[in-house]
């Protein structure tokens, strides 16, 4: 771990049950000059930032709030910043190229310490950027590995043969109860569901409720415990 403080943080007032991830689209120097710079009219940090070769930053200590969400919603609750970790992982190529298999290693040993710190982070608290903010965030991009991570105990993924289920009802609000923010005229009931197929069928995120996507939901929606 790599110590580079940023004056960019917060109190905490509430306990931490979020961990948001996020990727840069800008290299690693670049990446922290920006995340640490205390006179920008925007000021931004993360509490981590995990180098393409697998090093981990430590920017702000998980006792602070760093400001990287922003207008962010999750089961109910909105301003994440202030419940939630935030990693921020280098990726230049966007959803062009896989993430680096030693980065991702990396990242499941820095997730599990954080999980293991803040027990109320559970499984489906969990996310990308993209599933906060649906439609004005699109990372950590389709390429991120959350399959891996979820088989290592970090986030969720659905079950084989999850999208031949049946969900009974309407996909938005299954999705709101799963955890995503409610539609709005920003981001729209197609953008919510865009950013869950981003999330969990990043083969196709088109936004379009197809039954697929609502088998998929519902089995998410059962790994949760509630009947879909
Ligand atoms: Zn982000």
């Amino acid at each position: 771990m790599i110590e580079v403080p940023s004056p960019n943080h917060g109190d905490r007032t509430a306990a931490v049950d979020v961990l948001v991830l996020h990727y840069t689209e800008l290299p690693l120097a670049e990446s922290l000059a920006i995340l640490t710079d205390g006179a920008r009219p925007q000021r931004v940090s993360a509490h981590y930032v995990l180098a393409e070769d697998g090093t981990p930053y430590r920017l702000v200590p998980e006792d602070r709030v760093a400001w990287h969400a922003g207008r962010s919603g999750w089961r109910g609750r909105e301003a994440l910043n202030g419940t939630s970790i935030g990693i921020e992982i280098v990726n230049l190529h966007g959803d062009r190229h896989d993430y680096p298999a030693r980065q991702v290693e990396a990242l499941v040993a820095l997730c599990h310490g954080i999980v293991a710190r803040h027990p109320l982070i559970v499984p489906r608290n969990v996310v990308g950027h993209s599933d906060v903010a649906p439609k004005r965030k699109i990372d950590p991009g389709l390429r991120f590995p959350w399959a891996t991570l979820a088989a290592a105990g970090i986030g969720l993924w659905p079950r084989p043969g999850a999208g031949e289920r049946t969900l009974a009802g309407d996909l938005p609000a299954a999705l709101q109860l799963f955890g995503y923010p409610a539609p709005t005229a920003e981001a729209t009931a197609s953008d919510i569901v865009a950013a869950f197929q981003r999330r969990f069928r990043p083969a196709r995120a088109d936004g379009i409720e197809d039954g697929e996507t609502r088998g998929l939901a519902a089995d998410l929606l059962d790994q949760v415990g509630h009947r879909p």
